[in-house]
């Protein structure tokens, strides 16, 4: 089996689509399973449309509805799907608008929107982009079935960012998607969206539909069946050396190690969810990315382990601050480490970066952590100074401290671009410095040229 997992952009219009239902088409002897994102720009759309209700700003919402149920019903003109799946296709988006209506006029009379509204709004762009592929692929002939995430991706009730329950979705696999997949269908879902104990609708958190590709393909192998790879079918070539849309020089990266594919996610490469890597390492499932519209350009392959050694790859997250946090006696004492990171614990603040040094710590946390709060109880005890729109960067490879030169090459490249923070020598797979937002893109296209391409030329 396998499982193809469709982003925005690949779903973006009904020519897209199309060729979705083309690519798969083309795989059936495999026994594809299907997830797929909303079409791009949907959950964007969504979420506006919600803090627009809120704000009782009822013009706004209508106008964002108007132009999501535009958006869908263009896709079902260019996907030509004949009168009666016209029809129908036709009637699920009126109705979903009619639902998101409900509920937008509810968020504004309240003036209030709860974080289980929100997931009930955006929801809507992975149900109906689910309704287009499974319709562009009965059109062709195939054998569908759609299924409602709801009914098999089992998660708790956190709202906006939702745990899945392993277990239970797995046993919802088994007696849910698995006996389509027996009478020959192929199974289409929504990425993304899932349900709480109690039913109400859940969202992964951002970027959530790779993770809810990586799950399934994990739940397929608890329930004994073989998933040969789960495929991340995106609009580029795979994983690059760099974001191609800040380095314009970027190149293919065939094959990555798992270990460092979760930095590069986790330090800001968009095109994998950070939580995918997991499901597939726990069960060896090896996770190709691949791009649609070049469908015979190989991708990358991210497995256990890959071959070679030395820097692989580049990534950047803005929205990151940092706390100095220095002992006003100037040496740190037995246990301060701990009291510092018992602050952060206290707040629920996950911290990223850390350096120390004898007389202070310095670490980097998301931009929207209750700074104020951290600066307040940290100054209890020490001399707090934070800094904001920084950006992390990280540079990614295998066995980095045994390969030579890394760091003194990373630093020579980096020039006069100033450097505010550093940690090396934590993990063997990477080198991350903190830098100002707005130094980071040139920061990165520097240590591209000194890393990539002049071992290229
Ligand atoms: P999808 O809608 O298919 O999920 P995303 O926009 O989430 O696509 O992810 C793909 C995007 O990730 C690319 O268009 C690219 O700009 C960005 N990206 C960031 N870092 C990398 C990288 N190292 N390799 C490839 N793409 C990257
Ligand atoms: N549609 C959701 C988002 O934009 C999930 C996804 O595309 O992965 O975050
Ligand atoms: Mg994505």
């Amino acid at each position: 089996m396998l499982v193809m997992k469709f982003g925005g952009t690949s779903v973006g219009s009904g020519e897209r689509v199309a060729g979705v239902a083309e690519l798969v088409e083309a795989r059936l002897a495999e026994e594809p399973f299907v997830v797929v994102s909303a079409m791009g720009g949907v959950t964007d759309a969504l979420l506006d449309l919600s803090r627009a209700a809120r704000e009782g700003d009822r013009e706004a919402a209508s106008a964002a509805l108007r132009t999501l149920g535009e958006k869908h019903h263009a896709a079902v003109e260019a996907l030509d799907l004949g009168p009666a799946a016209e029809a129908a296709a036709r009637g699920e988006i009126e109705r979903e608008v009619a639902r998101l209506d409900g509920l937008a006029t509810g968020v504004a009379l309240l003036g209030e929107l709860s974080a289980r509204t929100a997931d009930a709004v955006c929801a809507a762009g992975e149900l109906l982009s689910a309704a287009l592929v499974s319709a562009a692929l009965a059109k062709r002939g195939v054998a569908v079935a759609r299924v409602d995430p709801r009914e098999w991706m089992a998660t708790d009730a956190s709202h906006g960012a939702a745990t899945p329950d392993e277990a239970a979705l797995a046993a919802n696999v088994a007696r849910r998607l698995l006996p389509e997949r027996a009478a020959g269908r192929v199974v289409v879902t929504g990425g993304f969206v899932g349900a709480a104990p109690d039913g109400a609708t859940t969202t992964l958190g951002r970027g959530g539909s790779d993770y809810s590709a990586a799950l399934l393909g994990a739940a397929l192998e608890e329930c004994g069946a073989r998933v040969a790879s789960i495929e991340i079918w995106t609009d580029v070539d795979g994983i690059l050396t760099a974001d191609p849309r800040v380095v314009p020089a970027a190149r293919i990266v065939p094959e990555v190690g798992y270990a460092e594919a979760a930095e590069l996610a986790f330090f800001g490469a968009k095109v994998l969810h950070p939580a995918t890597i997991r499901p597939a390492v726990s069960r060896g499932v090896p996770v190709r990315v691949r791009n649609t519209l070049r469908p015979d350009a190989p991708g990358t392959t991210v497995r256990s382990e890959a071959p070679g050694t030395g820097v692989r790859a580049l990534a950047m997250r803005p929205g990151v601050a940092a706390l100095f946090v220095g002992s006003p006696r100037m040496l740190l004492a037995h246990g301060y480490a701990a009291r510092v990171f018992s602050v952060f614990e206290r707040h629920a603040v996950p911290v990223d970066v850390i350096a120390t040094s004898e007389v202070s710590i310095s670490v980097t946390v998301d931009e929207r952590a209750p700074l104020e709060a951290l600066v307040r109880d940290l100054s209890a005890f020490a001399e707090v100074s934070v800094l904001t729109d920084l950006a992390v960067v990280s540079v990614v490879g295998r066995r980095l401290r045994s390969t030579p030169r890394v760091a003194a090459n990373v630093f020579a490249a980096l020039g006069e671009v100033n450097v505010v923070l550093i940690s090396q020598g934590a993990s063997e797979t990477n080198l991350t410095f903190v830098v100002g937002a707005e130094d980071a893109p040139e920061a990165l296209r520097r240590l591209h040229r000194a890393l990539f391409e002049k071992e290229a030329a």
